[in-house]
């Protein structure tokens, strides 16, 4: 789970809980929401207040990146 922000992984290791600040609702289903971390970019899926991950993202992925094959970012 190193690819989540914290808030997303307080939302796995407490369970029960709302969403948090960074989460965008992308879609409801009855008892089911989706949602899209603006901050680690994961997407979330939550049934009956029960949180999973269904695709991670990439807080704080960069770093390790940073000696592959990509370029160095630029800085703007
Ligand atoms: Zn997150």
């Amino acid at each position: 789970m190193d690819n989540i922000c914290p808030d997303c992984q307080s939302l796995m290791t407490n369970k029960h809980q709302k969403s948090h600040d960074f989460l965008s609702l992308i879609s409801t289903l009855p008892n089911s929401q989706l949602y899209k971390c603006v901050a680690c970019h994961a997407y979330l899926h939550c049934y009956d207040l029960k949180w999973e991950v269904l695709i991670e993202g990439y807080y704080g992925k960069f770093s390790d990146n940073a000696s592959s094959a990509q370029p160095a970012l630029v800085a703007v």
